[in-house]
Order: structure tokens, then C-alpha cells, then sequence
């Protein structure tokens, strides 16, 4: 992907490099925040008395406390010298890599202030913070970034809970205002098409029916008992109300089912879709999902698309899910569309540019559409390149983002713009917000820096997976690959998919017990996965004697790989010791 207008980008300013390369002048960056950190109290009130002074320091059992804390310290690094190094290309494993230099940065310099982004009393800077770093991760996606709001949270799992949470709320609402015009004023009842009705149609009818928060809430399954209040629905719709279900994609991550386990929905009101032969959503099965809902008059709570799937970097066609919602709405059926990008939502970085053109125009179509849906995960320790933890959770307008609110007496209420209202988190760490927010000041979240990175870590997938496929004739990549993940099975040609699956599971345990790459696995289930292990197979003529395809599983994230001699070196060294382990 050449552009030859493009002004040259040194992406390699950002990260430290895996041999420290850019250590001295960080080193320097790192002293200037300890220098800053230092003034910052001496300066402040600075005719205050010292509490530790000189001849304290000096103090034998001051000295001793010292020596404890430098031994233990040391203790600790040599410790941390075994744990796994995910800076280095050879680590191709899971959804880490080299951390950003400019969320190191903003991360250590904000920890050293603390701030708790729970509210403004404690974090008058790291709020603002926040609010600036939400509206950038807003802008990526393609919202409106002064209607949007979100915030930070400890990772994708609780972004997508807040989805569930406010989806619940909306949905709650809905049913409560239907209930009381049923019972009080005899209208018709029908659960899916009232939960469906949005909150502008809600707040119209509230004040044209003349319907006060008290007679609300008396019909809430949330404030009130959620038994008794679903026997007065079924009384009034005539049917039995069995509740709202949650329509996932199979290739979803298992964070929706502790989102279904943890809302007492229940196993069974998790409705997963089948997935295509791409191992994307099958459209079909979504649009009978949604008419099965609608038949059992059952609300749809919430319905996710996976954008960057976990097992394989895959992204469902939001756009064409977002036109069939849309479809939906002139029936006055609004259905609460949440995109998982926990892992793909930073190849948005890429829209609107030249990197953009490494992807399949289907997959650039599923991207722009994000900005159709209510509300997005996007996960910045991973793909953003930010330490954990640190997800975030954006909804398109303020509407969305409401959520059922608490009340703290201990803390101020005069700001009403304090996050601790409506998280389902308490205390957050300011950092990770300060940390995306440096990389949105330096790399920007665009093509013409931090596309590109990602970009190259597309290419450098394909380069690899081509150069893999072509050395060694057991290897069976998934296809398509959709961004910078390769899986592959190692399988001969007619095989039995209970052999390759054993080989290429062995030559897995192989890679654990070798420290020269790390790689990981996945193993897909028939169950959502049936049509695109078909298609595998029919690949080379396997046969299918099992439900589970075992695949290897490389993730292309490390922005070292741009690098033509890592690349070079690298390359034939992973296809070496691959044909070592399949000989
Ligand atoms: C990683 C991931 C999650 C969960 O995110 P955590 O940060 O690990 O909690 C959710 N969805 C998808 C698609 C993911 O890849």
C-alpha cells in the first residue's frame, strides 16, 4: 500500500522497540515525569514543614526500611523477568503486544496523580480527561462526537454489561408504560412491539397519556417484582410473557454469556445465530431469530455484532444487520443494535485513508456502519495498544446512555456530570483514559498515523500467511481471513478431520514447550461455526468425522513486523520450526 503523496511516518517513534532501541531519549521522558512529579510538591505550599527530614532519612532504621523496599523491589524484577514478553514479534499469540510509547507515558503519569474518575472531587483533570478520550474513541467510529457519550471501564466484558445494562433500562421503560395504559386504560398489549418503542416515542406518549414516575414504577419488572409485574403482562396480553431474549452471534466472546448468567435472563433467553461459511453472521438465521422473538412475543433486549471477532479477527456485516433494524424502525420497532469492537473497533483508524484499502470492501462497509448502531465496546489494551485495563463502552446520544441511576449522599451532588451515576464499575483509574488520550494527541486515531500501523499489521498477516501456506503443504488457512489474524489447521489432502485436528493440537503442545515463537489456539464448534468447518474441508477434501475444527492461531498486532529485517529473519525461522514439529 504505497501512496506516494503521503508525508512520510515514523511509526517507529512510538513504540520502544524489543531491543530497547529508543531507550535513552525514553529514559528522558520517563525522568521528566518524575522531575514534574517531584516539583509538583515541593511547589505546592511550599512553606509547609518537611515531614521526613534529612536526619530522619539518615536513620539507621530508616536505612533498614530502605534496604527492605530495594531488596524486595529487586526481588520483584527478577520475578517479572519470566513473565510472558509480548513486546517482541515473536510473540504472536493473543490480543497483546508492544505497548504504545504514548500510553506508557500518559498511563505512568497520570498513575503517579491517581486519579479516580468516579467523580470530579477526585479527579477534576482526569474527568476531563475522559470525557475528551471518549469523544476521540466517538469520532473514530464515525458518532457525533459531541452527542455521544461513554467512559472508560476495566475492559470489553464490562463494556458490554453497560451495553446490556441501559438496553435493559430502555427496554424496562417501555414495557412499564405499556403495562399501565393496558391495565388503567384498556389499550392492547403486545410485549415485543411496546418494548421496541424507543425512548422518544416513550417520553411523547409519558406526556400524552399523562403517566406520572410513581404509576411507572409500580409496573417496573426492575423496581418492583419482576414475577409479579410478568403475570400482570401475560394477564393483559393474553399469553404467557416469558421475558426479553438476547440475540448473539456465534462467534461472539464469552462475555455475553456472563452478560445473559449475570442479568438473570437465562441460559435459555440467549439466542446465539448460526454463523455463514466465512464464520460471519448468517443473515438469514438473524432475520428468523428476530420473527421467532417477535412470534413468542419476546423482546429483543439487546442485539450484538461482533466487529474483530476473538477467535479470528473476523467482522460481521453491521451494515447489512443495520439495514434490516433500520427496516425495522418504520414499523416503529426500535431494536437496540451493540457492536463488540472490543478487538476491531481501532481498525476504524484506518477509514477514510489509503490503509483503508488492505481490507475487503465488504469489510469496510461493516466498519462505517458502527456508527448506525446505539452503542459500541471498543477494547484500547488491545488493538489500541494502551495497558490493561482499559476498555470503553460509547453510546451514540445522550439517550442511549442512560442508565437506572443511584444515589451516593457522601459525594457531592452539585456536579451533575460525574460518571459514578451511571457505571456499573465504582472507583476507575483515570489512567487508562489519560493513556488513550495521549495516543489520540500524538497518533491521532486516523489514516495518517495510527491507520497505518494497523494497516501494516494487516499486510504483514497476509505476507505471512502466504509465505506459511506456500512452504509447507499441511497448512490450511481459515479463508477469508478479514484482518490480522491467520488460524490455520495442518491437515493432508481427503484426511479425517480427527487426524488433522490431533496433528495440529500436538503441534500446538509443541509451540508451548518451545520459547522461539508463542502462538495460540482456538478450537471452533460445529454449533455456530457447522458451515464454515464445511467449507474448510471441502478445501482439500477433508472428511468430517468430528464436530470441532482445531486451528493455530497467529495474531499480526506487534508493529515490528513492518520491519522488512524482522520480517525477513522471521519468517523462515517460524516455517522451520513448523516443519520441525510436523516432520
Ligand atoms: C476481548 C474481547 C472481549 C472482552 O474484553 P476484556 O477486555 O477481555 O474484558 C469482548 N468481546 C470481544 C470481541 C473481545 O475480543
Amino acid at each position: 500500500m504505497t501512496d506516494p503523496n503521503d508525508t512520510p511516518f515514523a511509526a517507529d517513534a512510538y513504540f520502544l522497540g524489543p531491543k530497547s532501541e529508543n531507550g535513552s531519549w525514553v529514559r528522558g521522558e520517563f525522568q521528566a515525569i518524575l522531575d514534574h512529579w517531584y516539583d509538583w510538591r515541593r511547589s505546592l505550599f511550599a512553606d509547609d514543614p518537611e515531614a521526613i527530614t534529612e536526619a530522619r532519612r539518615l536513620s539507621p532504621e530508616f536505612l533498614r526500611e530502605r534496604e527492605v523496599l530495594g531488596q524486595e523491589l529487586r526481588n520483584l524484577l527478577v520475578m517479572l523477568r519470566s513473565e510472558v514478553p509480548k513486546f517482541t514479534p515473536r510473540y504472536i499469540g493473543h490480543m497483546v503486544s508492544e505497548l504504545s510509547l504514548p500510553a506508557l507515558l500518559g498511563h505512568f503519569a497520570t498513575l503517579l496523580h491517581n486519579p479516580n474518575n468516579t467523580s470530579r472531587e477526585v479527579a477534576k483533570v482526569g474527568a476531563r480527561m475522559e470525557s475528551e478520550a471518549i469523544a476521540m474513541l466517538a469520532k473514530m467510529v464515525g458518532y457525533e462526537p459531541a452527542l455521544a457519550q461513554g467512559h472508560f471501564t476495566g475492559g470489553g466484558t464490562i463494556a458490554n454489561f453497560e451495553a446490556v445494562w441501559r438496553a435493559r433500562y430502555r427496554l424496562d421503560h417501555a414495557l412499564s408504560l405499556a403495562l399501565v395504559l393496558a391495565e388503567r386504560d384498556g389499550d392492547e398489549l403486545d410485549p415485543f412491539a411496546a418494548a421496541h418503542m424507543g425512548w422518544r416515542k416513550f417520553e411523547r406518549i409519558q406526556i400524552e397519556r399523562n403517566v406520572d414516575e410513581e404509576t411507572l414504577r409500580a409496573a417496573s419488572m426492575v423496581l418492583g417484582n419482576p414475577f409479579e409485574v410478568a403475570k400482570r403482562i401475560s394477564q393483559c396480553s393474553g399469553r404467557d410473557y416469558l421475558g426479553p431474549v438476547l440475540i448473539t452471534p456465534g462467534n461472539k466472546h464469552f462475555s455475553w454469556q456472563k452478560a445473559a448468567n449475570l442479568f438473570g435472563i437465562g441460559e435459555s433467553s440467549f439466542w446465539n445465530t448460526p454463523l455463514d461459511a466465512q464464520g460471519r453472521v448468517d443473515m438469514a438465521a438473524l432475520r428468523g431469530r428476530i420473527d421467532e422473538a417477535r412470534d413468542a412475543g419476546r423482546p429483543v433486549l439487546c442485539l450484538t455484532s461482533v466487529a474483530g471477532t476473538t477467535e479470528a479477527g473476523e467482522i460481521d456485516p453491521v451494515d447489512k444487520i443495520a439495514d434490516i433494524l433500520d427496516a425495522l424502525k418504520e414499523d416503529g420497532i426500535h431494536i437496540w443494535h451493540h457492536v463488540d469492537a472490543a478487538y476491531g473497533g481501532f481498525f476504524c483508524t484506518m477509514r477514510g485513508g489509503k490503509a483503508e484499502l488492505v481490507l475487503a470492501p465488504e469489510q469496510r462497509a461493516a466498519l462505517a456502519a458502527i456508527s448506525r448502531a446505539q452503542s459500541v465496546t471498543i477494547d484500547p489494551h488491545k488493538l489500541g495498544y494502551v495497558p490493561y485495563s482499559c476498555g470503553a463502552f460509547v453510546c451514540r446520544d445522550e439517550h442511549a446512555y442512560r442508565a437506572s441511576s443511584f444515589q451516593a449522599p457522601y459525594i457531592d451532588r452539585a456536579d451533575t456530570k460525574d460518571k459514578w451515576r451511571c457505571t456499573l464499575e465504582g472507583s476507575r483509574s483515570g489512567a487508562g483514559a489519560a493513556a488513550t488520550w495521549l495516543t489520540g494527541k500524538t497518533l491521532g486515531f486516523g489514516p495518517e498515523k495510527f491507520g497505518k500501523i494497523i494497516a501494516a499489521g494487516i499486510e504483514a498477516r497476509k505476507t505471512f500467511q502466504a509465505a506459511l501456506a506456500k512452504a509447507n503443504p499441511l497448512v490450511r488457512p481459515l479463508d477469508p481471513a478479514d484482518t490480522n489474524i491467520v488460524c490455520f489447521s495442518l491437515a493432508k489432502p481427503g484426511e479425517r478431520l480427527s487426524v488433522s485436528n490431533e496433528r495440529t493440537l500436538a503441534v500446538y503442545t509443541k509451540f508451548q514447550a518451545n520459547e522461539d515463537f508463542s502462538v495460540s489456539k482456538t478450537v471452533l464448534g460445529a454449533e455456530s461455526y457447522g458451515a464454515l468447518i464445511d467449507a474448510h474441508l471441502q478445501s482439500y477434501d477433508g472428511v468430517r468425522d468430528e464436530d470441532t475444527l482445531a486451528l493455530l492461531r497467529c495474531v499480526f498486532m506487534n508493529p515490528f513486523w513492518a520491519n522488512p529485517d524482522t520480517r525477513d529473519q522471521l519468517t523462515p525461522e517460524f516455517i522451520a520450526l513448523l516443519a520441525e514439529f510436523t516432520a
